[in-house]
């Protein structure tokens, strides 16, 4: 074959590779027109993971330390809770089979902090190991603060009675020194976003022997009380509850319940504090 028309053969057939391409494109903007009206899914993973968070700081929370079991005199003594005096720190929970809730909170700390700082937020832990003892919670919510934090999730898994299943989240009430005034409509918010989005990614059930709707309002805990940056307690299950415990102890599963973290925190986030739920009555 002589060469040129080898040549235009070759432009034919790129043509029609080209032709069919634009082809499928345009059949798949045309499917997307159909689906909703174009726009980015309204609180879906896909839609809130192209958000970057460039610019935005979180802190996340670890619950409890790998060295607070040995050390009672250190976590025992009474901190500033806002308005009225409580332990520095507490062991926490863990499943009958012995995994310790400090290790639950810090594992799916940095599991969320990976995700998150791949969406551009600069991303703080309160604690950098399993091993020491504290912080206090009056330090943890230092953190937050001195960082102003655009938000804050201190990260616990229950320990409820072992026939109650599910997971909740935990906004503040006014402190009862009435400093975290602020705090309270953001953070219920924030509450709201990330009771979506953790149900989204884990399929755990809200939690039924508490709160409503898998939420409950404090203001016993001094992480809450001594925030001025919006913040809330994620109670990821119950591991007191054989079921709630087969989950969490699946890395698979808590690979999941980070991006539900980071995507609650993302769907705050982008909405600027100004929509969510709104709180239980
Ligand atoms: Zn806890």
């Amino acid at each position: 074959m002589p060469v040129r028309i080898r040549r235009i053969l070759v432009l034919q057939m790129a043509g029609v590779v080209l032709l069919a391409l634009m082809a499928g494109f345009a059949l798949r903007f045309a499917l997307n027109r159909l689906d909703g009206d174009g726009a980015a899914p309204a609180g879906g993973a896909a839609g809130v993971a192209a958000v970057s968070l460039a610019g935005r700081t979180i802190v996340l929370d670890p619950g409890h330390d790998g060295g607070n079991s040995g050390a009672g005199a250190v976590i025992n003594r009474l901190v500033p809770a806002g308005g009225f005096d409580k332990e520095c720190d507490t062991v926490g929970a863990q499943t009958a089979a012995g995994y310790p809730e400090h290790a639950f909170t810090f594992d799916l700390a940095q599991r969320t902090a990976v995700i998150l700082r791949a969406r551009g937020a600069r991303v703080v832990l309160t604690r950098g190991d399993d091993t020491g003892v504290g912080p206090c919670i009056d330090q943890r919510a230092r953190t937050g603060n001195d960082l102003r934090a655009a938000a804050v999730v201190s990260i616990h898994a229950d320990g409820g009675p072992v026939t109650g299943r599910g997971f909740h989240v935990i906004a503040p009430a006014l402190s009862p020194d009435k400093a975290n005034a602020t705090i309270l409509a953001p953070s219920t918010r924030l509450a709201g976003a990330l009771r979506t989005a953790f149900g989204a990614a884990t399929g755990l059930p809200l939690a039924d022997y508490l709160g409503r709707e898998g939420m409950t309002i404090r203001s016993d805990l001094g992480g809450l009380n001594l925030s001025r940056v919006p913040k809330v307690f994620l109670e990821c299950g119950n591991m007191s509850n054989s079921t709630d415990a087969a989950a969490l102890v699946e890395p698979a599963w808590r690979a999941r319940a980070a991006t539900g973290i980071a995507d609650g925190l993302t769907a705050f986030l982008r909405e600027g504090g100004t929509a969510g739920a709104a709180p239980p009555d």
